[in-house]
């Protein structure tokens, strides 16, 4: 029998492992940015069951390059300008070492302080970079905490919504009224997902609709939704306002839906998943007008702060109507810490009871980069996007859709005069083919207006200028066989 492994062949092996991975960045461009795989390909280069007895390490990590890299897209490529980025960097990953090696379980306090005590001094640090208010430190009333990501965020602000609208009968009765959630149009799925969750399902959610030309949600349609539910007895339980939508970084107007919100006591949440990171520079924080009288905020410092995924950063304003949604206390639980009201236990402040030692690896991106690094990072984003951006509306065969403040442009293929709307959708989605199709590259698209869109999202670490430029210069040569 293969033995547990002991420190010096985990010293060795693990220097051979941390080499593989630098390797792998240093050489990530000779691989196609999607692999060229078909469905069960993977799978069927593993044996159907476990070894019976334990292997050699060296075939472990050799099964990396014959059964792992043939198969694996690579979001950390250059050119992935995918989705939205979903970022890693050296002190993350070496964060996540030492967190595993830790092996800690930080439910409460008491399984581990230090777990518990970076946590809330780091995302007090994150607070203050983004520019959120004292009402959401543990100063204050409130506190940050992390969750593995923003669908976990919205969850968990749409359960403490409910408790609230409902006078905590909520936690007790369980769905004793008509409850409806409110989020635009353009809301990430999350929010309908949350709404299955917690049993409202699909009908419950108001698809709130949105400005045609900024894509944001329409305040006075909120207002008429909320009116229209009242009448028929319905309680409205949450608005969720999104700070840079998934499909094309709209801005919902939070400072109205805010009003909306106070004067009729609804739990408003700002989800900024992919924008908050921008925020850490004073001149993009106009995206954070009004998230200061939010009841919940979060955004995913593992989109594009640098923090290796899962990383969703998520305060309240208000921790302890947090812990009254969440908190359930048995026997085999208690200790003296909780006991004594002077720790914080985040096990309430999340869906399960476990969570292992995340604020680690932020903790060390924060370090590293500092805070300078880190806006360095983001501006140089954003400003490569802008410049795509002016070289997509200098080419007359194309159009920008959507206002790009971050670093996600949306453009697409104009359609020809007195064409259908579908033959201009058809030849962007063959451009879109066409282009993924090389693995030189790899976008994304979405329906804006109900037209399909390419989107250009420009996050990954080492992403240059030239990246940039080769990819658009592609899109051009696409475009041009495409329509000749
Ligand atoms: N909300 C917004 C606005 C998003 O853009 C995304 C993902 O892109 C999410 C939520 C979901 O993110 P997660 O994977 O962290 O749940």
């Amino acid at each position: 029998m293969t033995g547990h492994m002991t420190s010096d062949e985990f010293r060795r092996y693990g220097y051979q492992v941390v080499d593989w991975v630098a390797s792998y960045w240093e050489e990530i461009e000779k691989y196609p940015v999607v692999p060229p795989v078909a469905a069960g390909d993977v799978a069927a280069a593993l044996p159907g069951s476990a070894p019976e007895r334990g292997e050699p390490f060296e075939a472990l990590l050799s099964d990396l390059d014959r059964v792992v890299m043939p198969g694996t897209t690579h979001w950390q490529h250059p050119s992935f300008f995918g989705y939205f980025p979903t970022s890693t960097s050296g002190p993350s990953a070496l964060a996540d070492l030492v967190a595993a090696g830790l092996g800690t379980q930080g439910m409460l306090w008491s399984t581990s302080p230090a777990c518990t005590e970076v946590e809330t001094v780091v995302l007090d640090w994150l607070r203050q970079l983004i520019g959120l208010p004292e009402r959401f430190s543990p100063a204050g009333s409130g506190g940050g905490v992390i969750q593995d990501t923003a669908s976990s965020a919205t969850l968990v602000a749409t359960l403490a919504a409910l408790h609230r609208a409902s006078g905590g009968r909520w936690n007790t009765d369980g769905l004793t009224d008509r409850y409806a959630v409110y989020a635009s149009a353009e809301a990430h799925s999350s929010v309908q997902k949350a709404a299955r969750i917690v049993g409202l399902g699909d009908a419950a959610v108001r698809h709130v609709e949105v400005d045609p030309k900024t894509l944001a949600l329409r305040p006075d349609r909120l207002r008429e939704r909320i009116a229209v539910d009242r009448a028929a007895g319905v309680v409205p339980a949450i608005v969720v306002a999104t700070v840079g939508t998934t499909s094309t970084t709209a801005i919902d107007p939070v400072p109205a839906i805010a009003d909306v919100c106070a004067q009729q006591r609804i739990w408003l949440h700002v989800d900024a998943a992919y924008a908050g990171t921008a925020a850490i520079c004073p001149e993009l924080r106009f995206t954070h007008v009004g998230v200061e009288r939010a009841d919940s905020y979060c955004f995913n410092p593992h989109k594009w702060l640098l923090v290796g995924f899962d990383c969703d950063a998520f305060w309240v304003a208000d921790r302890a109507e947090l812990i009254r949604t969440l908190s359930v206390l048995p026997e085999y639980l208690r200790n003296a810490a909780t006991e004594s009201g002077a720790v914080i236990d985040y096990r309430d402040w999340q869906v399960p009871l476990g969570r292992r030692f995340r604020a680690l690896k932020l903790w060390w991106v924060l370090r590293w980069y500092g805070i300078e690094g880190l806006r360095e990072h983001v501006r140089r984003h954003v400003g490569l996007a802008q410049e795509f951006a002016g070289w997509v509306r200098a080419d007359h065969r194309f159009e920008i859709v959507a206002p790009h403040p971050f670093a996600l442009v949306c453009f697409r293929l104009r359609g020809r005069d007195g064409e259908p709307e579908r033959g201009a959708d058809d030849r962007n989605a063959e451009l879109l083919r066409r282009l993924n199709e090389t693995g030189a590259l790899f976008l994304t698209h979405t329906k804006a207006r109900d037209r399909y869109v390419l989107r250009m999202a420009i996050g990954t670490v080492t992403t240059e200028r030239h990246h940039v430029e080769a990819a658009w210069q592609r899109i051009q040569a696409e475009a041009t066989r495409l329509v000749s």
